[in-house]
C-alpha cells in the first residue's frame, strides 16, 4: 500500500484514473470511499460479482447494507466511523460480503486514508476474496485469520467451555519499523515475534497471525496452568532481551488484549471485536502492557461511537437537535442584567437530552466542534443583537474549545460573524478554559493579541478547577476571570478556600481584570460570597440556562425596551 502515500493531495478524478490502471492487472477489487460525503467508487468487476447497483454509489452506508453480511455490518460501520473521525488511518478488516446469489463470501479489505485536494478523507484500498487466498502466512508460517475464524466457529459450536482465553498481541510501533527500515525489517520482526510466542505458549496452544502486525493466541488446553498475564510478561521479557542482544539497533514493544470469560453464546465476530478493543485499550493506556477485556468500558465506547454518529448526522442536517440556551449574567452592583452565556444543548431521538459534559468532548474529538462552534457563535451573535434593543450594553459570552483555536481559522470566523450579523466586537466575550499547553503556543498567543486588538474580550473560564494560574491570566490578557462553581462550593464549606477566593479576587482586580462568580444557587450563598467582592454573578439563583424565547420573556420583556 506504500504507493498510496503518493496519492495524497491528488484530486479524486486523478486518483480514480491511477486506480483504473492498477486495477487492470489486479486480482483484487479496488475501491475509493469518500468518507466525508459517504460516496463509494468500486471497480467494475466487483459490480458483476456483488450486488452493487453501479460503480459510483452515493449514500454508501445504505447500499453497503445489501452487500455486507448483516451481522458484520455494525463491525464495519464502527471501523469506518473511526476512519472518518481520524482515529484510524489504516483500515484492515476481514469480514463477509454476500454475492449476487446471496452466498457468503469472506473478504479481506485493506485501505489507507488519504486527504484529497478538497480536504475530503478518502479511504483507498482493495478487497480480496479470502477463499482465493492461502489460509496460511508465508512470513511467519502461522495460520491466518480465516483459519482462526473457521476453527473458532467450530469450537464455539461444539465446546465453548474449553476456551481458557484469547489473547490478541500487537506490535506497538510496527508502522514505524516498516516505514523507517523497510518491509523486510518488518517481516523479520514478525517472524521473530511469531517464533517467540510459539515457544512461550508451548505445545497444544494455537497461535494465528491476524492482519498487519497482530497475533492471536487461543488456549483450549484442558490442564493448562499458564495464566495469560504470565504468558504476556514472558513474551514482553523475551522481546526486551532480543532487543538488548541486538544492541538496541531495532527497538519495539508489544501490547496485548485478553479475553478470559464469557465465550458461550458469543459469535466469533464478537470475540474478535472484544479482543481488538482490549488491545486498543492497552495501546491507548500507553502501550507495552496487557489489558483484560472490560465489558462495561466496551459498552461506554460503543455508546460514544453511537453518539458520535448521531452528532455527525445532526450536524449534516443543518444542526438538527442542537439549540443554544442562555443563562443570565448580572452585575454585582444592583444585580442588573448585563449579559448572558450561550450554552449549547443537544437532544437526540435515541438518547433524549444529552449533557454537554458528554457530547462536547465527543464533538471535540471528532472535530465536529468546529462547525458546531460556528453555529453557536452565529446564533449567539444574532440573539445578542436582538437583545441589545432592550439593554444597549448587553454582551454575550460564547465558549470556545481548544480544538477551534488549533484547528480552525477562528479569527476569520469571528470577524465574519461580527460583520455579517452586525454587532460591535465589544458585545462578544469569548470564554476559554485554562489548559497548560495553550500558554506555550506562539500561534495561539498571536490569536489572543489579534482578538484584543479587535476589542473582543476574553474570559478565563473554569478558574479553580485545575490548572489555575495567574500567569496564564496575564498571558491571554483576559478581561474576565470566571470562578467555577466547584471552587465556590468549597469556599462555602470551608474558610480556607473562602479566603483563597477572596485573595484571588483582590489579585485579579489589581491586574485590572474583573471576576464573574459562577454557580450561585441560593440567597445565603449570594450574601456570603458577595463579601469577596466579585464584579458579576451567574447562577441558578438569578436564572437557569433557558431557550432564547423564554429568556426574553423572563428577563427582557420585563425591563423597559427603548
Ligand atoms: P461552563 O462554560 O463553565 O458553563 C457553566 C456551566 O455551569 C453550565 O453548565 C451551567 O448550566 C452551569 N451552571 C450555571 N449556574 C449554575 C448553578 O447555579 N448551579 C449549578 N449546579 N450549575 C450551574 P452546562 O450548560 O451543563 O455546560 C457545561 C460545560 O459545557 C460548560 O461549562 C462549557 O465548558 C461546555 N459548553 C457548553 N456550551 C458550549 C459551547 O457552545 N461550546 C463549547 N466549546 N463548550 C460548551
Ligand atoms: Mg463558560
Ligand atoms: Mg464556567
Amino acid at each position: 500500500m506504500s504507493y498510496l502515500s503518493t496519492l495524497q493531495g491528488m484530486s479524486l478524478e486523478q486518483i480514480r484514473s491511477v486506480i483504473e490502471i492498477i486495477q487492470q492487472s489486479s486480482e483484487t477489487y479496488m475501491f475509493i470511499l469518500d468518507l466525508t460525503v459517504d460516496t463509494y467508487m468500486v471497480a467494475e468487476k466487483a459490480t458483476k460479482r456483488f450486488p452493487f447497483p453501479s460503480t459510483v454509489i452515493e449514500n454508501c452506508s445504505e447500499t453497503l447494507k445489501s452487500v455486507v453480511y448483516p451481522s458484520d455490518y455494525d463491525l464495519l460501520s464502527a471501523e469506518l466511523e473511526e476512519c472518518r473521525s481520524g482515529e484510524k488511518d489504516i483500515h484492515a478488516l476481514e469480514y463477509r460480503w454476500l454475492d449476487r446469489m446471496g452466498r457468503v463470501v469472506w473478504i479481506s479489505c485493506k485501505g489507507t486514508v488519504v486527504t484529497g485536494t478538497e480536504g475530503h478523507r478518502l479511504l483507498i484500498g482493495s478487497v480480496s476474496e479470502l477463499g482465493k487466498k492461502a489460509k496460511a502466512d508465508n512470513i511467519t508460517g502461522l495460520r491466518r485469520e480465516v483459519r482462526l475464524r473457521l476453527n473458532m466457529e467450530s469450537i464455539l459450536r461444539d465446546r465453548p467451555e474449553s476456551v481458557r482465553y484469547l489473547m490478541r498481541i500487537g506490535i506497538d510501533n510496527f508502522k514505524e519499523i516498516n516505514e523507517k527500515e523497510g518491509v523486510e525489517a518488518g517481516d523479520e520482526v514478525l517472524r521473530e515475534l511469531a517464533e517467540c510466542i510459539i515457544k512461550i505458549v508451548g505445545e497444544g496452544v494455537d497461535v494465528y497471525r491476524l492482519v498487519a502486525d497482530e497475533f492471536m493466541i487461543v488456549d483450549t488446553l484442558k490442564n493448562s496452568e499458564k495464566r495469560p498475564c504470565d504468558i504476556y510478561r514472558q513474551i514482553q521479557q523475551a522481546i526486551a532481551s532480543m532487543v538488548k542482544n541486538k544492541e538496541y539497533s531495532r527497538f519495539y514493544t508489544v501490547s496485548a488484549g485478553v479475553l478470559e470469560e464469557g465465550f458461550a453464546d458469543r459469535t466469533v465476530e464478537e470475540l474478535m471485536r472484544f479482543t481488538e478493543f482490549a488491545l486498543n485499550e492497552a495501546k491507548r493506556n500507553g502501550r507495552n502492557q496487557v489489558v483484560a477485556f472490560d465489558r462495561a468500558a466496551f459498552d461506554v465506547y460503543l455508546e460514544r461511537l453511537n453518539i458520535r454518529k448521531l452528532l455527525r448526522q445532526d450536524v449534516s442536517h443543518d444542526f438538527r437537535g442542537f439549540e443554544v440556551y442562555y443563562q443570565p449574567i448580572v452585575s454585582a452592583e444592583g444585580y442588573r442584567l448585563i449579559g448572558a452565556e450561550a450554552l449549547l444543548r443537544w437532544k437526540s431521538e435515541k438518547f433524549g437530552n444529552v449533557s454537554p459534559a458528554v457530547f462536547i468532548p465527543i464533538l471535540e474529538e471528532s472535530g465536529l466542534i468546529i462547525p458546531v462552534g460556528q453555529y453557536v457563535l452565529w446564533e449567539a451573535a444574532k440573539t445578542c443583537k436582538r437583545w441589545k434593543a432592550y439593554i444597549p450594553e448587553f454582551h454575550i459570552n460564547v465558549n470556545l474549545s481548544y480544538v477551534q483555536l488549533y484547528k480552525s481559522d477562528l479569527m476569520r470566523d469571528v470577524e465574519r460573524c461580527i460583520q455579517e450579523v452586525g454587532i460591535e466586537p465589544e458585545s462578544l466575550v469569548l470564554e476559554l478554559t485554562e489548559s497548560g499547553y495553550i500558554e506555550s503556543d506562539d500561534r495561539i498567543k498571536e490569536l489572543f493579541k489579534d482578538l484584543k486588538s479587535r476589542n473582543i474580550d476574553l474570559a478565563l473560564d473554569d478558574f479553580g478547577t485545575g490548572y489555575s494560574n495567574m500567569r496564564y491570566l496575564k498571558e491571554i490578557d483576559a478581561r474576565t476571570v470566571k470562578i467555577d462553581r466547584t471552587f465556590v462550593v468549597q469556599a462555602l464549606k470551608n474558610e480556607y478556600d473562602y479566603n483563597i477566593i477572596s485573595h484571588i479576587i483582590d489579585m485579579v482586580h489589581s491586574l485590572g481584570s474583573v471576576v464573574c462568580m459562577e454557580g450561585i444557587e441560593e440567597k445565603e450563598e449570594l450574601s456570603k460570597m458577595m463579601a469577596t467582592k466579585p464584579d458579576m454573578i451567574q447562577g441558578y439563583y438569578f436564572g437557569k440556562p433557558a431557550p432564547a424565547g423564554q429568556f426574553e420573556e423572563q428577563f427582557l420583556r420585563a425591563t423597559d425596551s427603548p
